[in-house]
């Protein structure tokens, strides 16, 4: 069958036929009204954290990591000291494209089962005032840990140190807020809870640190001082644009604004979240996190304990009944992950229990009760 499977992973997730539709067309990258998107888009983007009087927003082609690699490139000066807040996959990924970047790195590590921790942070910034940067992860996509933004833009402001947050998977879901959370940057990509396409990232900077930006990049492509002042001159984008991925996020924008914004979609979510959670929970399936720091935008669950067990196996029979789950991403225990977001509502919510319920009598797998019940 050519049915699209439903995604339940954090990008690429399921999109609209609508959105879908937006994609037909060519457009050329120096024509007027393709350039009227574009700036449409970052307008909107803008309103979406209120961000009109204090931030700037830039564009850039590429997954969401060219946009956290790029921001730490164009914000950072290259004697400059950055306090990466490591619960997970994607703060080790920062860090190590920090070290990369050449600059200096220091990484302050929690479990991946906890919260970044603010007490632990206003002792790091006390103990080193070489620290000219924290990266904080607001929702680590790992395990699925909603991290304490307004806490830690809190110290930032208050010890005089620059704020880059990674809000990959919880912009415009989780309620982010320019005029009362203070960050240099925010970074966020056209295929996560916007749900839009994959192809393009777009990074949140305040307008008073950015023309110091200008020059601190060692890469190109990647400076996105450079591509703001070429788009605010031009309109355009510096380099080939992925125009099929920017106007598949206009038409995605118009829907979230028709849908009702941040606070409609998080309801959607949180009720695609209960729904999964109770449901998978009536199987036998247990969470990895504590309900307290868990995102209602990916939910990490423990593999069963049966020895027929085994993720490849159990991905594709809920595959054959319509359904992709994401692999889990710790190292120390076994789990997999389920997506909440997307162009999805509690019923393909329901219809993806079930289709994990089939999968597991497909493998002769009883319950989805982990080892130690
Ligand atoms: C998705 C995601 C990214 C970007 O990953 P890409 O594979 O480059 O799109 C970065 N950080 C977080 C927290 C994410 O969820």
């Amino acid at each position: 069958m050519d049915r699209d499977h439903i995604l339940l992973t954090p990008g690429p997730l399921t999109t609209t036929l609508q959105t879908k539709l937006a994609m037909l067309r060519d457009w050329g990258s120096w024509d007027g009204a393709f350039n009227a998107v574009t700036a449409r888009v970052r307008k909107s983007l803008l309103a979406i954290v209120h961000g009109e009087d204090s931030h700037v927003v830039v564009p850039l082609q590429g997954s969401g990591t060219f946009s956290v690699e790029a921001a730490v490139a164009t914000l950072v000066p290259r004697d400059g000291h950055v306090l990466v807040l490591d619960n997970g996959a994607y703060c080790k990924r920062a860090a190590r494209l920090t070290s990369m970047m050449d600059r200096r790195c220091t990484v302050l590590p929690f479990a991946d089962h906890e919260a970044v921790s603010p007490a632990a942070v206003r002792q790091a910034l006390v103990n080193d005032s070489s620290i000219t940067h924290v990266v904080l992860i607001h929702c680590e996509t790992g395990a699925g840990v909603l991290n304490p933004l307004q806490e830690v833009a809190g110290l930032c402001a208050e010890h005089g140190r620059g704020l880059i947050i990674d809000a990959m998977s919880s912009f415009g879901a989780i309620p982010i807020d320019a005029r009362s959370t203070r960050f240099d940057a925010l970074i966020a990509a056209s295929g996560k809870c916007l749900e839009g396409v994959p192809g393009m990232g777009f990074v949140f900077i305040r307008k008073a640190v950015l023309d110091a930006c200008a020059g601190r990049s060692q890469s190109l492509a990647m400076d996105l001082h450079d591509q703001y002042v070429y788009m605010e001159k031009t309109g355009q984008w510096r380099f080939t644009p992925p125009t099929h991925v920017v106007v598949a996020l206009a038409e995605a924008i118009a829907q979230f604004e028709a849908e009702g914004g941040q606070s409609a979609r998080l309801a959607r979510y949180t009720q695609n979240f209960r729904t999964l959670v109770d449901g998978m929970a009536a199987l036998g399936f247990k969470p990895f996190l504590a309900p307290d720091i868990q995102a209602p935008i990916i939910v990490t669950f423990h593999a069963p304990a049966h020895p027929n067990y085994d993720f490849k196996r159990f991905y594709e029979a809920a595959k054959a009944h319509g359904f992709i789950l994401y692999p889990g991403k710790l190292t120390q225990v076994e789990t997999f992950r389920v997506g909440c977001i997307g162009a999805i509502t509690a019923v393909e919510m329901e219809q993806a229990v079930h289709a994990v319920a089939l999968a597991l009598k497909d493998l002769g797998i009883p319950s989805g009760v982990p080892a130690g019940g």
